[in-house]
């Protein structure tokens, strides 16, 4: 560990008086996607007691806090904020039984991604380097996102001027809690986290009576062939080993058997790890409806709609090293590679809008002994619950020591050093 970061870490003990107790507070009152209202004014509260400035309604309930300590680098730290419409079923003494309305209707919350986490870790890390200005120089941007969980909170907050807000920053770096053992951190270069695009298809046929087909242009036979021949896109024109899904979801037509309808509509759900991908698969997609259209004789054009959007989260690999480097030498034999996940986020958009490199890791939220035990009866996927699962639930410890360390470690591998006295805690 270096002598900067251990002289930081010291004042994790000033965290800890506040930390467990906001983190219980978050997990107990969750709130769904850009409805974040109480989790921000929580957000801000902290930042401005950490002395930070305070910007608040940012995108909507964004908050950003700005440490300023001098000339140096500009890291970006990003938290999401948001819950997901789940009964959570962990049991918990300080679990969700907050509810929600989602088109008129009820639903309950939870913050069964671990979101909480990611704010409460964020919290103390600005809260641990406010306290030891004295031992770095440079700018802590601190950014809480709404509404990661549907695609938009991080472009949200650009478009509402998050980059000019902010200024120049160097780097941006985000992390996730994941069911591994609570105390690791993992790193991974490269791609990492899938882009996600959900496509809408409408195609358009002739409607006529069941027993008339001659009469008819049929889109449920047009839709059927478009399904089929979309199996080919990932088995025919994806590199082998370049890992992509297309998914078709839904296909809907008609109401009855003997009438034939005017249109057909098919839901996709495509992953991929790279922009050229991605593009060829859309492009493919396109091109095999436009064809089948014609090749049935279809009266109008196919209409397009691409909704729910996850950029690829693609890790910038010096950036990764140097974070990767700090880490092992902090957090030794507890610090080890990120395998590629398959779900999706919307954090890079941040560093894209800002032109700058970025680094995502995870850290673990499962309780080691119950990880142990789930491992040593080779039933890790069965016993363990994952992100989104109603009884996913981090233990606390070690999970925000850790979650509060990787942030503070991973942002002074870029904020300049300053030597001299010891005075770490000095304005706890
Ligand atoms: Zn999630
Ligand atoms: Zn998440």
């Amino acid at each position: 560990m270096s002598a900067s970061s251990s002289s930081v870490l010291a004042c994790l003990d000033g965290v800890r008086g506040w930390q467990g107790e906001l983190y219980r507070d978050l997990h107990a009152h969750p709130e769904l996607s850009h409805q974040e209202h109480r989790t921000a004014r929580l957000v801000a509260g902290r930042l401005t007691e950490s002395r930070c400035e305070v910007h608040e309604g940012v995108g909507g309930t964004g908050v950003v806090g700005v440490l300023h300590n001098g000339d140096g680098p500009v890291v970006l730290l990003r938290a999401d904020m948001d819950a997901l419409p789940v009964l959570e079923a962990t049991g918990l003494t300080y679990a969700s039984v907050e509810k929600a309305t989602v088109d008129g209707a009820e639903v309950p919350v939870m913050h069964a991604c671990g979101h909480d986490v990611h704010v409460a870790c964020l919290l103390g890390a600005v809260d641990v380097l406010a306290r030891t200005q004295s031992h770095w120089a440079g700018t802590v941007v601190a950014v809480f996102q709404p509404a990661e969980e549907v695609a938009d909170g991080a472009r949200g907050m650009i478009e509402d001027g998050l980059v000019d807000l902010v200024g120049p920053v160097d780097v941006a770096l985000c992390q996730h809690v994941l069911p591994f053992p609570a105390g690791h951190v993992a790193t991974r270069p490269g791609p990492t986290l899938a882009a996600a695009d959900s496509m809408r298809i409408t195609v358009h046929g002739r409607g006529a009576h069941g027993s008339m087909p001659h009469a008819a242009v049929d889109p449920v036979v047009l839709a059927a062939m478009i399904v089929v021949r979309l199996q080919t896109v990932v088995a025919r024109e994806v590199r082998p080993g370049d890992p992509a899904v297309v998914t078709v979801g839904s296909i809907q037509a008609g109401t009855k058997s003997n009438v034939i309808p005017d249109s057909a509509t098919i839901l996709l759900n495509i992953r991929t790890y790279g922009e050229a991908t991605r593009t060829a698969i859309l492009d493919a997609v396109e091109r095999i409806v436009n064809a089948e259209c014609a090749a049935s004789g279809s009266p109008a054009p196919a209409e397009f709609e691409l909704f729910d959007r996850f950029p690829v989260t693609d890790n910038d690999r010096q950036v990764t090293e140097r974070v990767a480097a700090a880490f092992a030498d902090h957090f030794g034999d507890r610090a080890g590679e990120l395998p590629l996940q398959t779900a999706s986020e919307d954090f890079s958009d941040i560093p894209t809008a800002f032109g700058v490199p970025y680094t995502y890791w995870g850290i673990g939220g499962i309780d080691p002994a119950l990880y142990g035990k789930a491992e040593a009866a080779g039933r890790i996927a069965q016993d363990l619950p994952v992100n989104h699962s109603a009884e996913f639930g981090p233990v606390i410890e070690p999970t925000l020591e850790t979650g509060t360390t990787a942030l503070v470690v991973a942002a002074l591998a870029w904020l300049t050093p300053v030597g001299g006295a010891d005075q770490a805690g000095s304005k706890a």
